[in-house]
């Protein structure tokens, strides 16, 4: 048993407050890792607000993670002690139909994302005396965490661990909605609605799949300078102003994908995505909406007659087991910019103020650092 600190939600709409979380140890199939960073995620700020509730609360944050396995329980079989490791978002058990077909982003464990026990239905985590959830079964919002070993991934050790971190959620999501989700493809028209820690991935997916023009669409001038720097080539302030110049530039094509990474999903920008595709155009829907939002107006007659297509785009439809591991080589190799990604740093005592960062287009993504 360990005594640490984590960032802990007691009510939808207050902030993260600092605790002390008493750690159990390990137990059948679990590891304890010790984090080296954390991302902060647009979707823990979901949480916050209430958009993307947890079953019950106090609930640690944090879902976007690396570090060194500390301790194993019994039946480990995939870590061990003083591996690097990087937390996915969504547990790959894979013995599940999906993991069995090779579509480990729709696990039957990730069911527990919005419960966040362990595998066992209890808790490992104590607040106050309480029980704590945790956001995707992960809580990375403290030093330290218990996890099942379906949820750690194990990386390379040249990988900087508060680089790796980000590949637990935003870059691979990012690269996989364009490349996977929306299957784009050498010479494309691509246009990336919403610029943040998702958004700023998508262009690199799409720059890395060859798509020749890549159209950033944010209301931010920051987030606009940022999405030229990871390979953007047009940038507009909305949808509404990008639909002529995308007509012009594709002499009527227009875009051949729509990549929706904006802070919520809403049916009116699922309207604005499918208005800029042409003929057999993919809108692939990554952002998070509202629970219980369900509206959505688009001219349905170019669905059909000209095929347009909308998916949604679960963790970039990626198989973390493989892509996690993917994504960390072509940081390696300089195919993919994580150090860029990184506009600011925090400690955990100040991660308000990095959300606070997010809310005000200040960072694209920002990194808790322990130690
Ligand atoms: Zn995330
Ligand atoms: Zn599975």
């Amino acid at each position: 048993m360990i005594t640490t600190q984590a960032a802990v939600l007691w009510d939808y709409g207050r902030d993260w407050e600092i605790e002390e979380l008493t750690l159990d140890d390990p137990k059948s199939g679990e590891v304890l890792v010790r984090l080296a960073a954390s991302g902060l995620c647009h979707s823990d700020e979901h949480v916050r607000i209430g958009d993307l509730p947890m079953e019950a609360l106090p609930t640690i944050g944090g879902h976007e993670g690396a570090g060194v396995v500390e301790a194993v329980g019994p039946d480990v079989r995939n870590v061990s002690e003083g591996d690097h490791v990087v937390l996915s978002f969504i547990p790959a058990c894979g013995r599940c139909h999906w993991c069995a077909i090779g579509r480990e982003n729709l696990c039957d464990k990730g069911a527990g994302a919005q419960v966040g026990l362990q595998s066992d239905g209890t808790s490992r985590h104590h607040v106050r005396g309480q029980d704590a959830r945790l956001m995707c079964m992960l809580g990375t919002f403290s030093p330290h965490t218990v996890v099942n070993e379906d949820s750690v991934v194990k990386i390379d050790d040249d990988i900087p661990l508060e680089k790796a971190a980000l590949v637990g959620c935003g870059v691979t999501t990012g690269v996989g909605t364009a490349v996977y989700g929306a299957e784009v493809g050498a010479g494309d028209t691509v246009a990336v609605l919403g610029i943040g820690g998702v958004g700023a991935n998508a262009i690199q997916g799409a720059r890395l799949a060859g798509a020749t023009r890549i159209i950033a669409i944010d209301p931010s001038p920051f987030n606009r300078e940022m999405a030229g720097k990871f390979g953007a080539t047009h940038t507009f302030a909305s949808a509404a102003e990008a639909l002529e110049p995308i007509n012009e530039m594709t002499r009527g094509a227009m875009a051949n994908a729509a990549l929706v990474t904006v802070d919520v999903t809403t049916g009116k920008v699922i309207g604005e995505a499918v208005s800029l595709v042409g003929k057999g155009g993919k809108v692939a829907l990554t952002a998070l909406a509202a629970f219980n939002d369900n509206q959505v107006e688009f001219p349905i007659f170019e669905l059909i007659a000209w095929e347009k297509q909308i998916r949604g785009c679960l963790f970039g439809h990626s198989s973390p087991r493989s892509d996690i591991p993917k994504m960390l080589s072509l940081y390696r190799d300089g195919k993919l910019m994580l150090d860029e990604l990184v506009t600011r740093t925090y400690t955990l005592e100040q991660i308000n103020e990095g959300y606070e960062d997010m809310r005000s287009h200040r960072n694209i993504r920002g990194v808790v650092l322990y130690d």
